[in-house]
Protein backbone atom coordinates (compact mmCIF):
# COMPACT_ATOMS: atom_id res chain seq x y z
CA UNK A 1 0.00 0.00 0.00
CA UNK A 2 3.33 2.84 0.54
CA UNK A 3 3.72 1.88 -3.25
CA UNK A 4 0.00 2.57 -3.94
CA UNK A 5 0.36 6.13 -2.39
CA UNK A 6 4.21 7.11 -3.93
CA UNK A 7 2.89 6.04 -7.05
CA UNK A 8 -0.76 7.52 -6.79
CA UNK A 9 0.73 10.80 -5.18
CA UNK A 10 3.14 11.26 -7.87
CA UNK A 11 0.53 12.15 -10.59
CA UNK A 12 -2.17 13.11 -8.30
CA UNK A 13 -0.21 16.09 -6.33
CA UNK A 14 -1.53 18.81 -9.34
CA UNK A 15 -5.17 17.64 -8.21
CA UNK A 16 -4.68 17.82 -3.94
CA UNK A 17 -2.38 20.42 -4.73
CA UNK A 18 -4.93 22.88 -6.56
CA UNK A 19 -7.66 21.77 -3.89
CA UNK A 20 -6.32 23.03 -0.96
CA UNK A 21 -5.14 26.08 -2.32
CA UNK A 22 -7.95 26.65 -3.28
CA UNK A 23 -9.59 25.67 0.06
CA UNK A 24 -6.71 27.70 2.08
CA UNK A 25 -6.43 30.50 -0.53
CA UNK A 26 -8.60 32.83 2.39
CA UNK A 27 -12.09 34.03 1.39
CA UNK A 28 -14.28 31.36 1.07
CA UNK A 29 -16.81 32.98 -1.98
CA UNK A 30 -18.94 31.60 -4.21
CA UNK A 31 -16.62 31.60 -6.67
CA UNK A 32 -14.27 29.67 -4.77
CA UNK A 33 -16.61 27.22 -3.77
CA UNK A 34 -17.03 26.96 -7.66
CA UNK A 35 -13.64 26.13 -8.04
CA UNK A 36 -13.30 23.44 -5.60
CA UNK A 37 -16.40 21.98 -7.46
CA UNK A 38 -14.67 22.20 -11.17
CA UNK A 39 -11.31 20.98 -9.86
CA UNK A 40 -13.34 17.87 -8.65
CA UNK A 41 -15.13 17.64 -11.58
CA UNK A 42 -12.13 17.49 -13.66
CA UNK A 43 -10.67 15.03 -11.92
CA UNK A 44 -13.82 12.74 -13.34
CA UNK A 45 -15.72 12.13 -9.92
CA UNK A 46 -18.85 13.41 -11.69
CA UNK A 47 -20.86 16.33 -11.42
CA UNK A 48 -23.33 14.80 -9.06
CA UNK A 49 -20.59 13.62 -6.67
CA UNK A 50 -18.55 16.85 -7.20
CA UNK A 51 -21.78 18.66 -6.10
CA UNK A 52 -22.69 16.96 -3.63
CA UNK A 53 -19.04 16.93 -1.73
CA UNK A 54 -19.01 20.67 -2.12
CA UNK A 55 -22.36 21.54 -0.83
CA UNK A 56 -21.58 19.08 1.97
CA UNK A 57 -18.07 20.78 3.05
CA UNK A 58 -19.94 24.29 2.27
CA UNK A 59 -22.65 22.86 5.20
CA UNK A 60 -20.15 22.03 7.67
CA UNK A 61 -17.84 25.07 6.65
CA UNK A 62 -20.84 27.22 7.95
CA UNK A 63 -22.06 25.39 10.91
CA UNK A 64 -18.56 24.85 12.69
CA UNK A 65 -17.79 28.71 11.29
CA UNK A 66 -13.98 27.84 10.50
CA UNK A 67 -12.17 27.54 7.32
CA UNK A 68 -9.20 26.33 8.84
CA UNK A 69 -7.56 24.57 5.98
CA UNK A 70 -6.21 21.29 7.81
CA UNK A 71 -9.76 20.63 9.35
CA UNK A 72 -11.19 21.69 5.98
CA UNK A 73 -8.68 18.67 4.68
CA UNK A 74 -10.09 16.43 6.73
CA UNK A 75 -13.55 16.74 6.32
CA UNK A 76 -13.00 16.45 2.60
CA UNK A 77 -11.13 12.96 3.28
CA UNK A 78 -14.05 11.75 5.21
CA UNK A 79 -16.51 12.59 2.47
CA UNK A 80 -14.30 11.55 -0.23
CA UNK A 81 -13.77 7.99 1.76
CA UNK A 82 -17.42 7.62 2.53
CA UNK A 83 -18.58 8.37 -1.28
CA UNK A 84 -15.78 6.09 -2.66
CA UNK A 85 -17.73 3.38 -0.01
CA UNK A 86 -15.49 1.55 2.22
CA UNK A 87 -18.33 -1.26 3.61
CA UNK A 88 -17.48 -3.08 -0.01
CA UNK A 89 -16.38 -6.51 -0.07
CA UNK A 90 -13.43 -5.57 -2.59
CA UNK A 91 -12.25 -9.29 -2.13
CA UNK A 92 -11.42 -11.29 -5.38
CA UNK A 93 -13.53 -14.68 -5.41
CA UNK A 94 -10.42 -16.78 -6.24
CA UNK A 95 -10.46 -19.32 -3.70
CA UNK A 96 -10.38 -22.91 -5.15
CA UNK A 97 -13.93 -24.94 -3.86
CA UNK A 98 -13.11 -28.59 -1.96
CA UNK A 99 -13.90 -29.83 -5.93
CA UNK A 100 -12.90 -26.73 -8.52
CA UNK A 101 -10.58 -24.39 -8.91
CA UNK A 102 -12.19 -20.75 -8.54
CA UNK A 103 -12.90 -19.42 -12.11
CA UNK A 104 -12.22 -15.93 -12.89
CA UNK A 105 -13.05 -13.89 -15.97
CA UNK A 106 -11.55 -10.99 -17.13
CA UNK A 107 -13.59 -8.48 -19.34
CA UNK A 108 -12.65 -5.25 -21.08
CA UNK A 109 -11.83 -3.17 -24.34
CA UNK A 110 -8.67 -4.37 -25.97
CA UNK A 111 -5.74 -1.92 -24.82
CA UNK A 112 -7.08 -1.36 -21.22
CA UNK A 113 -4.47 -3.62 -20.01
CA UNK A 114 -6.16 -6.92 -19.67
CA UNK A 115 -3.52 -9.22 -20.50
CA UNK A 116 -1.23 -7.16 -18.09
CA UNK A 117 -3.78 -7.32 -15.39
CA UNK A 118 -4.10 -11.12 -15.84
CA UNK A 119 -0.17 -11.72 -15.72
CA UNK A 120 0.03 -9.65 -12.45
CA UNK A 121 -3.01 -11.00 -10.93
CA UNK A 122 -1.27 -14.60 -11.57
CA UNK A 123 1.98 -13.30 -9.93
CA UNK A 124 0.53 -12.63 -6.48
CA UNK A 125 -1.67 -15.90 -6.67
CA UNK A 126 1.60 -17.91 -7.53
CA UNK A 127 3.29 -15.70 -4.51
CA UNK A 128 1.02 -17.20 -2.49
CA UNK A 129 1.63 -20.89 -3.51
CA UNK A 130 -1.43 -21.15 -5.63
CA UNK A 131 -1.85 -23.44 -8.48
CA UNK A 132 -2.89 -21.05 -11.58
CA UNK A 133 -3.58 -21.65 -15.02
CA UNK A 134 -4.39 -18.85 -17.85
CA UNK A 135 -6.68 -19.03 -20.77
CA UNK A 136 -6.29 -17.27 -23.46
CA UNK A 137 -10.18 -16.80 -24.81
CA UNK A 138 -9.04 -13.44 -27.01
CA UNK A 139 -7.94 -15.73 -30.24
CA UNK A 140 -8.73 -12.89 -32.61
CA UNK A 141 -5.20 -11.85 -32.88
CA UNK A 142 -2.35 -14.39 -32.31
CA UNK A 143 -0.54 -11.66 -30.69
CA UNK A 144 -2.98 -11.32 -28.07
CA UNK A 145 -2.64 -15.44 -26.96
CA UNK A 146 1.01 -15.05 -27.18
CA UNK A 147 1.41 -12.04 -25.12
CA UNK A 148 -0.45 -13.75 -22.54
CA UNK A 149 1.54 -16.69 -22.64
CA UNK A 150 5.00 -14.79 -22.22
CA UNK A 151 3.14 -13.50 -19.23
CA UNK A 152 2.40 -17.18 -18.21
CA UNK A 153 5.85 -17.88 -18.52
CA UNK A 154 7.65 -14.53 -16.87
CA UNK A 155 5.24 -15.81 -13.47
CA UNK A 156 5.63 -19.71 -13.88
CA UNK A 157 1.91 -20.56 -14.79
CA UNK A 158 0.53 -22.60 -17.81
CA UNK A 159 -1.46 -21.31 -20.35
CA UNK A 160 -4.21 -22.85 -22.40
CA UNK A 161 -4.93 -21.30 -26.21
CA UNK A 162 -5.32 -22.29 -29.59
CA UNK A 163 -3.28 -22.25 -32.42
CA UNK A 164 -5.81 -21.23 -34.77
CA UNK A 165 -6.47 -17.65 -35.17
CA UNK A 166 -10.07 -16.56 -34.72
CA UNK A 167 -10.78 -20.16 -33.05
CA UNK A 168 -13.61 -20.10 -31.18
CA UNK A 169 -12.92 -18.08 -28.04
CA UNK A 170 -15.84 -19.82 -25.90
CA UNK A 171 -14.22 -23.23 -26.92
CA UNK A 172 -10.71 -22.02 -25.70
CA UNK A 173 -11.92 -20.72 -22.51
CA UNK A 174 -14.24 -24.20 -22.00
CA UNK A 175 -11.01 -25.96 -22.41
CA UNK A 176 -9.31 -23.70 -19.91
CA UNK A 177 -11.38 -24.57 -17.20
CA UNK A 178 -11.21 -28.31 -17.68
CA UNK A 179 -7.85 -28.11 -17.99
CA UNK A 180 -8.05 -26.71 -14.53
CA UNK A 181 -10.09 -28.95 -13.03
CA UNK A 182 -8.47 -31.84 -14.12
CA UNK A 183 -4.85 -30.45 -13.15
CA UNK A 184 -6.74 -29.46 -9.39
CA UNK A 185 -5.46 -26.02 -10.49
CA UNK A 186 -6.97 -23.97 -7.32
CA UNK A 187 -7.90 -20.87 -10.04
CA UNK A 188 -8.25 -20.11 -13.78
CA UNK A 189 -8.37 -16.56 -15.12
CA UNK A 190 -10.01 -16.39 -18.53
CA UNK A 191 -8.36 -13.46 -20.55
CA UNK A 192 -10.80 -12.19 -23.29
CA UNK A 193 -10.96 -9.97 -26.44
CA UNK A 194 -12.84 -6.48 -26.23
CA UNK A 195 -13.47 -5.20 -29.60
CA UNK A 196 -16.03 -2.66 -28.74
CA UNK A 197 -16.75 -0.92 -32.31
CA UNK A 198 -18.81 -3.90 -32.88
CA UNK A 199 -21.25 -4.29 -29.86
CA UNK A 200 -23.11 -6.66 -31.27
CA UNK A 201 -20.33 -8.92 -32.11
CA UNK A 202 -19.19 -8.59 -28.12
CA UNK A 203 -22.48 -9.60 -26.49
CA UNK A 204 -22.91 -12.20 -28.41
CA UNK A 205 -19.19 -13.56 -27.58
CA UNK A 206 -18.69 -12.37 -24.04
CA UNK A 207 -22.33 -13.91 -23.86
CA UNK A 208 -21.01 -17.27 -25.50
CA UNK A 209 -18.15 -17.52 -23.22
CA UNK A 210 -20.10 -17.28 -20.32
CA UNK A 211 -22.63 -19.62 -21.05
CA UNK A 212 -20.06 -22.11 -22.45
CA UNK A 213 -17.94 -21.86 -19.15
CA UNK A 214 -20.87 -22.22 -17.04
CA UNK A 215 -22.28 -25.96 -18.77
CA UNK A 216 -18.64 -26.80 -16.79
CA UNK A 217 -17.92 -24.55 -13.74
CA UNK A 218 -19.67 -21.39 -12.14
CA UNK A 219 -17.98 -18.02 -12.96
CA UNK A 220 -17.01 -16.91 -9.11
CA UNK A 221 -15.53 -13.41 -10.87
CA UNK A 222 -16.17 -11.17 -13.77
CA UNK A 223 -13.55 -8.41 -13.51
CA UNK A 224 -13.84 -5.63 -15.80
CA UNK A 225 -10.69 -3.96 -16.66
CA UNK A 226 -10.84 0.02 -17.16
CA UNK A 227 -8.30 2.09 -18.48
CA UNK A 228 -8.68 5.21 -15.94
CA UNK A 229 -6.78 7.78 -18.41
CA UNK A 230 -9.87 7.32 -20.61
CA UNK A 231 -12.29 9.45 -18.09
CA UNK A 232 -15.79 9.63 -18.99
CA UNK A 233 -15.36 6.84 -22.01
CA UNK A 234 -14.42 4.47 -19.32
CA UNK A 235 -17.73 4.93 -17.66
CA UNK A 236 -19.27 4.50 -20.93
CA UNK A 237 -17.25 1.25 -21.89
CA UNK A 238 -18.49 -0.06 -18.31
CA UNK A 239 -22.35 0.55 -18.97
CA UNK A 240 -21.73 -1.76 -22.13
CA UNK A 241 -19.84 -4.46 -20.46
CA UNK A 242 -21.73 -4.67 -17.39
CA UNK A 243 -25.32 -5.31 -20.15
CA UNK A 244 -23.61 -8.71 -20.60
CA UNK A 245 -21.86 -9.71 -18.19
CA UNK A 246 -22.13 -9.78 -14.59
CA UNK A 247 -19.52 -7.51 -13.44
CA UNK A 248 -18.65 -8.31 -10.04
CA UNK A 249 -15.13 -6.16 -9.75
CA UNK A 250 -13.51 -3.52 -11.71
CA UNK A 251 -9.83 -3.37 -12.21
CA UNK A 252 -9.35 0.49 -12.70
CA UNK A 253 -5.53 0.23 -14.64
CA UNK A 254 -2.86 3.06 -15.33
CA UNK A 255 -3.70 4.84 -12.60
CA UNK A 256 0.11 5.74 -12.32
CA UNK A 257 -0.23 7.87 -15.62
CA UNK A 258 -3.44 10.24 -14.37
CA UNK A 259 -4.23 12.84 -12.04
CA UNK A 260 -7.79 11.66 -12.64
CA UNK A 261 -8.60 9.31 -9.76
CA UNK A 262 -12.03 10.58 -9.31
CA UNK A 263 -12.84 8.02 -11.77
CA UNK A 264 -13.69 5.66 -9.09
CA UNK A 265 -15.88 6.93 -7.55
CA UNK A 266 -18.28 7.06 -10.91
CA UNK A 267 -17.55 3.77 -12.43
CA UNK A 268 -18.56 2.36 -8.59
CA UNK A 269 -21.85 4.56 -8.50
CA UNK A 270 -22.82 3.42 -11.86
CA UNK A 271 -22.10 -0.16 -12.17
CA UNK A 272 -22.88 -0.72 -7.85
CA UNK A 273 -19.90 -2.92 -7.97
CA UNK A 274 -16.20 -2.36 -6.08
CA UNK A 275 -12.93 -1.43 -7.52
CA UNK A 276 -11.50 -4.10 -6.60
CA UNK A 277 -7.71 -3.81 -8.07
CA UNK A 278 -5.38 -0.60 -9.26
CA UNK A 279 -2.95 -1.12 -11.86
CA UNK A 280 0.07 1.28 -11.64
CA UNK A 281 2.64 0.79 -13.80
CA UNK A 282 3.36 -2.09 -16.36
CA UNK A 283 5.27 -4.29 -14.55
CA UNK A 284 4.74 -7.62 -12.83
CA UNK A 285 4.42 -6.12 -9.42
CA UNK A 286 2.47 -3.31 -10.24
CA UNK A 287 -0.66 -4.11 -9.33
CA UNK A 288 -2.07 -3.21 -5.35
CA UNK A 289 -5.80 -4.42 -3.63
CA UNK A 290 -7.99 -0.68 -4.18
CA UNK A 291 -8.09 0.98 -0.55
CA UNK A 292 -10.71 3.64 -0.33
CA UNK A 293 -8.65 5.70 2.31
CA UNK A 294 -5.07 4.80 1.00
CA UNK A 295 -6.37 5.81 -1.97
CA UNK A 296 -8.16 9.33 -0.64
CA UNK A 297 -4.99 10.14 1.51
CA UNK A 298 -2.78 10.01 -1.92
CA UNK A 299 -5.30 12.32 -3.87
CA UNK A 300 -5.53 14.65 -1.33
CA UNK A 301 -1.52 14.36 -0.79
P1 LIG B 1 -5.28 -5.50 -23.37
O1 LIG B 1 -5.36 -5.26 -24.84
O2 LIG B 1 -6.50 -4.98 -22.65
O3 LIG B 1 -4.97 -6.90 -23.00
O4 LIG B 1 -4.11 -4.55 -22.83
P2 LIG B 1 -2.58 -4.91 -22.50
O5 LIG B 1 -2.50 -5.74 -21.28
O6 LIG B 1 -1.92 -5.42 -23.73
O7 LIG B 1 -2.03 -3.45 -22.11
C1 LIG B 1 -2.01 -2.38 -23.02
C2 LIG B 1 -0.85 -1.46 -22.65
O8 LIG B 1 -1.09 -0.84 -21.39
C3 LIG B 1 0.47 -2.18 -22.51
O9 LIG B 1 1.49 -1.38 -23.06
C4 LIG B 1 0.65 -2.32 -20.99
O10 LIG B 1 2.00 -2.40 -20.61
C5 LIG B 1 0.01 -1.04 -20.51
N1 LIG B 1 -0.49 -1.13 -19.13
C6 LIG B 1 -1.31 -2.07 -18.61
N2 LIG B 1 -1.59 -1.79 -17.30
C7 LIG B 1 -0.92 -0.65 -16.99
C8 LIG B 1 -0.81 0.17 -15.80
O11 LIG B 1 -1.40 -0.08 -14.72
N3 LIG B 1 -0.03 1.29 -15.89
C9 LIG B 1 0.61 1.63 -17.06
N4 LIG B 1 1.33 2.74 -17.06
N5 LIG B 1 0.52 0.90 -18.18
C10 LIG B 1 -0.24 -0.23 -18.15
Amino acid sequence: MQRLRARLARSNTAFGRSLLALLGGGKLDEEAWEDVEDTLIASDLGVEAATQLVDKLKQRVSAEGTTDEETMRGWLREDLIELIDPSMDRRISSRRLEDRPAVLLVVGVNGTGKTTTVGKLARVMVAEERKVLLGAADTFRAAAADQLQTWGARVGVDTIRSDKEGADPAAVAFDAVKAGQESDADVVIIDTAGRLHNKANLMDELGKIKRVIEKRSPIDEVLLVLDATTGQNGLKQAEVFAQVVNVTGIVLTKLDGTAKGGIVVGVQRQLGVPVKLVGLGEGPDDLAPFDPATFVDALLD
